[in-house]
């Protein structure tokens, strides 16, 4: 009995998983079997697992991988946003492998305006465990005016499959199962509390972590992931987590002095779905921070303040707080709003030195100019008076190390920065 072929293309991905030739397709063709007139691909790419981006896909006349992605769009704007990818191709060992990404178009403050540049990179893993970084090639045309002469806004990039499958992101993915998995191995420290402060949009906790003691004299809070391309935060909080947890003697000077608090995951909606920036409603978590944040479009941000509220009621308020990012800059940025901010600036001038000193940070500050208000930095500031940044981490290069970041710079970032808050907190 002639097995159909749509069942045998439902088993392509599982021989390939197993190594088995494609001879059998073919045979199967031969041996009777009416063709369609779509041969069948020797690639696939799978895109239903976790953090994996939405996209459409194909193979183009030359055998490559056009990847079409999916925008990520702002609620009450025409902005959108493609910087995430992470797929897994799935084709035969030694198969070399060519793909092209498109939809850079982003658009941003309504205007058209790609990240993508020679600097841009992708990571590539053969066992979804060890991740190397790679560059890129940037392709003119895809633009918004359309034709060659458009700005490169797609990528192309080839390698040869090392194993049955690879993995490909834009940064090396830390999804919502690896936060449960450091929740779960740090729960029943005594040093640990950790608290859900209300769900997000789609029904998913959010967690604050407390790391130390409650009373000790200062405290500091971190948000991480507020947009859900940018793992590098998740990856420092690890490494902060793991060096604070350590119970060596740096640690314990450190944790008579001061006590964290971090919400590892704001926008888990956008991290579980593969998007690049907003909440599952449209929403911008780092922006609108002047304002009360509404509690049906951005519960991510309602219950935050609503937990800060409470920890400014009960006399614990945060000295310090700083929102995690990843850009294409590096800078911490600080925000210059009006009125008297004399003391904030030399606080934040003492952090930058300080991050320069015991990290390898070296990226600096943003400039005297600078302002972003709606941003968390000026939104704690102005609102609450708790003295606040947001902290990008370069995704492309790391000037510091002069390399490509990968999760291990990150983790060793968060491994060095509770020295940095020794000092601040002096
Ligand atoms: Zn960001």
């Amino acid at each position: 009995m002639m097995k159909s072929r749509m069942h045998l293309m439902g088993l392509m991905a599982g021989w390939l998983l197993a190594g088995i030739s494609l001879g059998m397709d073919v045979r199967a063709q031969s041996s009777g079997e009416k063709a369609d007139s779509i041969a069948a691909s020797r690639i696939f790419v799978h895109t239903g697992f976790e953090n994996a981006s939405p996209m459409n896909w194909r193979i183009d006349s030359a055998g490559r991988v056009v990847g079409s992605l999916v925008y990520d769009h702002e609620r009450f704007s025409r902005n959108r946003a493609v910087n995430h990818f992470h797929f897994r191709v799935e084709a035969a060992t030694g198969t070399e492998v060519t793909v092209i990404l498109e939809n850079f178009d982003n658009i941003w403050n309504n205007r058209f305006a790609s990240d993508l540049s020679e600097r841009s990179r992708f990571v590539i893993s053969f066992d979804n465990q060890k991740w190397e970084s790679r560059s890129i090639q940037v392709l003119p045309g895809g633009g918004p005016s359309g034709g060659a002469a458009s700005p490169g806004r797609r990528m192309q990039f080839k390698f040869r499959m090392e194993a049955p499958f690879a993995y490909i992101a834009s940064v090396e993915p830390y999804r919502i199962s690896d936060l449960d998995k450091m929740l779960a191995k740090i729960r029943t420290n005594k040093l640990v509390g950790i608290t859900t402060i209300g769900k997000t949009s789609e029904g998913r906790s959010l967690e604050i972590i407390r790391i130390g003691h409650e009373n000790a004299p200062k405290r500091l809070f971190l948000r991480a992931r507020a947009h859900a391309f940018e793992a590098g935060g998740n990856w420092t909080v690890e490494g902060l987590v793991q060096k604070l947890l350590s119970n060596d003697d740096d640690v314990k000077r450190h944790l008579k002095r001061y006590c964290v608090y971090i919400l590892p995951m704001a926008n888990k909606d956008g991290v579980a779905r593969g998007k690049t920036r907003f909440n599952a409603n449209g929403y911008d978590l780092n922006r609108k921070w002047d304002k009360p944040a509404d509690e049906l479009i951005a519960p991510e941000n309602y219950y935050l303040e609503q937990w800060l509220q409470q920890m400014i009621r009960a006399n614990k308020k945060p000295d310090l707080a700083l929102d995690i990012h990843n850009d294409a800059g590096g800078n911490l940025h600080i925000s210059r709003p009006d009125g008297d901010i004399a003391d904030y600036l030399a606080s934040m001038d003492k952090l930058e030195s300080l991050l320069r000193k015991h990290t390898w940070f070296t990226e600096g500050a943003t400039k005297a100019s600078f302002r972003n208000p709606g941003t968390l930095g000026e939104g704690f500031l102005t609102r609450f008076g708790i003295y606040a940044a947001v902290y990008e981490l370069n995704y492309e290069w790391i000037k510091g190390l002069n390399k490509a970041p990968l999760a291990a710079d990150w983790i060793s970032l968060g491994n060095k920065l509770p020295e940095v808050f020794y000092h601040y907190f002096e």
